[in-house]
């Protein structure tokens, strides 16, 4: 038996020492740890009599709702693989995520299941159906309603005090499938085991401390009677920072997740106020909405400890406006993707005002190089393809051979991502591989580009995307959103750019959008659709 503990020992620790904190708030709906865990054995006990075994997977397709990690929980303790599906899928990206899963079970809210509803008959794997929230239409055998499961929400507390299941649990043994964005092609599932989601939680706490451990000095001993950490979770959990950097990490320090229905600025400051929320952010577009706020100062944000996020580019300019704006907070970035169950490098603080332009190094028990196309490790400062290994890092992804042999070798992943480290180890995310034009044979990194706009008091939010060209190939283009009653023009914005950039990288032309630029669930520029708007 390995002595690694699994998320099973992560739960009963929540159980023991948190049980009666709240654990999920929506709305006015609150469900404590207990009562989250209970519901959670109420799943496991229905999945079982549902024939679902170790390793079978169970399918989520819901919207933030308090049901999310109850379901996520009890699908794991018995050992079965929670397979999480993106909310923003249509029908037909649901049927894909559910027959390349071939998941038994699919718990999914009313409104996904009116997309999925003419599709459920070509998932031949598909035995149960179980609906949350306002389920319309659909009946038959196969669907449960899941409040006969569990009853609802304000009385899963008073849920029978089973024991969790007694269904050994191995740290390699698979937990999660989460898919990726599918920024760069198809999504594909990255099978998450439970070492991998063990590192993640121990790193989230290990974070904390690191700071002062680099500097030599020693680490403030936790304060017994400090207020319960809340987080504003404005990212889904189907996304890998939802699961392994919110939802269990939260059950090692017994923190709170607020749930929002949808991301809106307005309400996200009025529940940091009413729920005392100590940390925020998510993805960057998030941070830049909140410090950007033009009613900001109407509340009381003053339990903000933290604005931390990743998963996209951030510019370099986001860490001095939140010093600016929100000082008791403490800017943090972290890089990471689907494959490496979340955060993979993060630095805040000073370390990241220091260095804005940086992702930070990676966590302890992590290495990352750079390498070229042969796989030749490459010296400090020179670009090439991050590679990465460590505990948090997937063995493979789910039913697709080919993907892993490409992606990963001897234990290294290959990212898709180019960066370069410094001699310290920090890490700079210079583009994605597939992100980057060349104008005439040299080298246009987007990112750079973006960063180089947005440092413009006026600009908001940037993306560059290739321009055809008939003799250079391409050309860079940028679409621009401006901030609230700000104004520049194009001439003004083009010769601040060239301050900052070579004039070859400059775009060539810039489009102002009187709206945020168009983001997937995760915060990633759709640059797709974008490129549209220069034909
Ligand atoms: P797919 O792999 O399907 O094309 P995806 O790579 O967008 O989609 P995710 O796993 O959600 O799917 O995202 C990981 C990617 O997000 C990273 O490879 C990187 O390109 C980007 N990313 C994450 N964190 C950062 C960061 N701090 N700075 C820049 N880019 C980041
Ligand atoms: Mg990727």
């Amino acid at each position: 038996k390995n002595a690694h503990p699994t998320i099973r020992e992560l739960v009963a620790h929540a159980r023991a020492n948190f049980g009666e904190r709240p654990y999920v708030v929506l709305e006015d709906e609150r469900a404590t740890f207990e009562a989250t865990i209970r519901a959670a054995l109420g799943v496991a006990a229905f999945l079982q009599e549902r024939g679902v075994r170790k390793g079978d997977r169970v399918a989520i397709a819901m919207r933030n709702l308090p049901e999310y990690p109850a379901v996520l929980l009890g699908t794991v303790l018995i050992g079965a693989i929670s397979v999480a599906l993106n909310a923003w899928w249509t029908g037909p990206e649901l049927e894909y995520g559910l027959t390349d899963s071939g998941s038994k079970v699919l718990f999914v809210d009313g409104e996904r299941l009116e997309r999925i509803a003419a599709h459920v008959d070509n998932c031949p794997a598909l035995e149960t159906i179980c609906v949350t929230r306002d389920a319309p239409g659909l009946g038959g055998e196969r669907v449960v309603h899941f409040e006969s499961v569990v009853g609802r929400i304000k009385d899963w507390h008073t849920l029978p005090d089973r024991p969790l299941p007694d269904v050994a649990l191995d740290p390699e043994d698979p937990a999660t499938i989460l898919y990726t964005s599918g920024t760069t092609g198809h999504p594909k599932g990255a099978v998450g085991s439970h070492r991998n989601a063990m590192t993640c939680t121990a790193g989230q706490a290990f974070s904390a401390t690191r700071n002062f451990l680099r500097r030599g000095e020693a680490v403030p001993a936790p304060d017994p009677n400090a207020p319960q950490r809340v987080t504003l979770l404005g990212i889904p959990f189907f996304h890998t920072t939802g699961t392994h950097a919110v939802l269990l990490p939260s059950l090692n320090v017994g923190a709170r997740i607020v749930l929002m229905r949808r991301w809106d600025t307005e309400q996200a400051m009025q529940l940091i106020e009413r729920e005392r929320v100590t940390s925020a952010g998510g993805v960057p577009t998030l941070a830049w909405q909140l410090v950007e706020h033009p009613s900001r100062t109407n509340y009381d944000l003053s339990s903000l400890e933290s604005m931390a996020y990743g998963g996209a580019p951030a510019a370099s300019d986001l860490v001095r406006r939140i010093k600016a704006v929100f000082p008791q907070a403490a800017p943090s970035v972290g890089w990471g993707m689907t494959e490496t169950t979340s955060t993979f490098t993060s630095q805040s603080a000073e370390e990241y005002i220091n260095r804005p332009e940086s992702s930070g190094p990676a966590w302890p028990v992590c290495d990352m190089k750079v390498i070229d196309d042969d796989w030749n490790t490459l010296p400090h400062g020179v670009v090439g393809e991050l590679v990465v290994a460590g505990p948090n890092v997937i063995a493979e992804y789910w039913n697709k051979p080919e993907a892993t042999a490409a992606t990963i070798r001897d234990g290294w992943l290959k990212t898709g991502d180019l960066a370069r480290m410094d001699e310290e180890g920090f890490v700079y995310i210079v583009d994605r591989k597939k992100d980057m034009l060349i104008r005439g044979g040299e080298n246009i990194y987007c990112v750079e580009v973006e960063d180089a706009l947005c440092k413009h008091p006026a600009v908001v939010d940037a993306a560059v995307v290739g321009i055809p060209h008939r003799t250079l190939g391409e050309e860079p283009g940028a679409v621009v959103t401006l901030g609230p009653d700000a104004h520049v023009s194009e001439q003004e914005l083009k010769a601040f750019a060239s301050q900052h950039i070579a004039a070859f990288k400059v775009p060539v032309r810039i489009v102002f959008s009187p709206t945020m630029l168009p983001r997937n669930a995760n915060g990633k520029i759709l640059k797709r659709d974008l490129k549209a708007m220069f034909v």
